[in-house]
């Protein structure tokens, strides 16, 4: 697969790169940026000229409708460094098709393809440096658009800006995680917003997970918000339940994010022989194996920590802790995609894409 690099953006370099004062081995995830920005703004019923500049706070007027009413969408990506300085991205067509799906339902502008990939090759090409070789160490990139015009009227704006920033980073450790299954709260519902990559998803997850954490739970397992019977998410994750020895997750939907974790999981896992069921996975199920023991893992899924094993749930007020095993089928997933994100494994999909 290659990129469409074909648009003609402006590039303004910074005099001198602050490169040399970040400590690399001392990253705090999603805190550390590099030296410049893309940014093209939509006006008049179009995209124009795109740049590339250094790095910077801008101005909005106070009544830009992002601060109102809440349009904003963004993307997750990461680029890995191989043995040879290569730069490689995983499988971008995938997060442009989901950029403009969820720009679609805030009713936002569709960003061009050429813009999208463009930007993202001759900004990422730009801060090469800033990608390190080895396992663990990766450049994530947050695409993101917002509302930019002016007035508190409740529709949408007609003048947009799509930005790309680059944060180094290293492997995401989360510690032990320990969810409740929600009851009561919900991220997502029909009709909603749930499977837009769209920021108010996260501010209406705040509250209830701050609830979650005041009792010692790190993160919530989402449940369909009709009858709170179906598990649906990890957090900002997808989830994964191993039965035995079967992976179990739920299918996609209007409250599910459709994420390019849990389907590379998915493939892999078939791919190499490991039996996966993707069809609605319910709390019932999950208590009665957990009782049984035939519960093994439960895991989260995204581009962030990769995969985010979770060591026990709670549900009515009851704990359950899951086994600790050998031959976790979280980590050995986890292996298998990272030797492709970092070519040290054949990518039999087609899924990097060289920098
Ligand atoms: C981003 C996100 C995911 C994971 O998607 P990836 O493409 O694997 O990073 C899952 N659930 C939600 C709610 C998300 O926002």
């Amino acid at each position: 697969m290659s990129l469409k690099n074909t648009h003609e953006i402006d590039i303004v370099r910074v005099s001198s790169s602050k490169i040399d004062s970040v400590d690399f081995d001392n990253l705090t995830f999603g805190t550390t940026f590099t030296d410049h920005m893309f940014v093209c703004d939509f006006r008049e019923g179009k995209w124009q000229k795109a740049e590339i500049k250094p790095y910077a706070p801008f101005l909005l007027d106070p009544s830009a409708k992002v601060f109102h009413y809440g349009q904003a969408i963004f993307e997750g990506m990461k680029a890995y460094k191989d043995e040879s300085d290569d730069v490689w991205l995983f499988r971008p067509d995938q997060n442009f098709e989901r950029f403009n799906k969820s720009a679609k339902r805030m009713a936002m502008p569709e960003v061009d393809e050429e813009i999208f990939m463009s930007g993202l090759h001759q900004l990422i090409d730009l801060e090469r440096e800033w990608v390190k070789k080895g396992l663990g160490n990766t450049l994530y990139i947050r695409p993101f658009m917002i509302a930019i015009g002016s007035g508190v009227i409740a529709a949408p704006s007609t003048q947009y800006r799509f930005m790309i920033i680059l944060s180094p980073a290293k492997s995401y450790y989360s510690g032990e995680v320990k969810v409740i299954i929600a009851e009561h709260y919900s991220r997502a519902a029909n009709g909603g917003i749930g499977a837009a990559k769209a920021a108010g998803n996260y501010s209406a997850q705040f509250y209830p997970t701050k609830l979650a954490n005041e009792r010692g739970f790190q993160q919530i397992i989402w449940t369909d918000d009709a009858t709170h019977t179906k598990l649906e998410e990890a957090g900002t994750m997808n989830v994964f339940f191993r039965i035995n020895d079967t992976l179990y997750t739920a299918p996609t939907s209007e409250r599910i994010l459709d994420g390019v974790t849990r389907k590379s999981l998915i493939d892999l896992a078939k791919r190499d022989g490991i039996d996966v069921a993707v069809r609605p996975v319910l709390v019932e199920e999950i208590i009665e194996a957990a009782k049984d023991g035939s519960l093994k893992e439960i895991f989260g899924a995204g581009t962030a920590a990769v995969v985010n094993p979770i060591v026990g749930f709670s549900y009515q007020d009851t704990y359950y802790e899951l086994p600790k095993i050998e031959n976790s089928f979280a980590l050995l997933l986890k292996e298998k995609l990272t030797k492709i994100q970092y070519k040290l494994a054949e990518d039999t999909f087609g899924w990097t894409v060289k920098i």
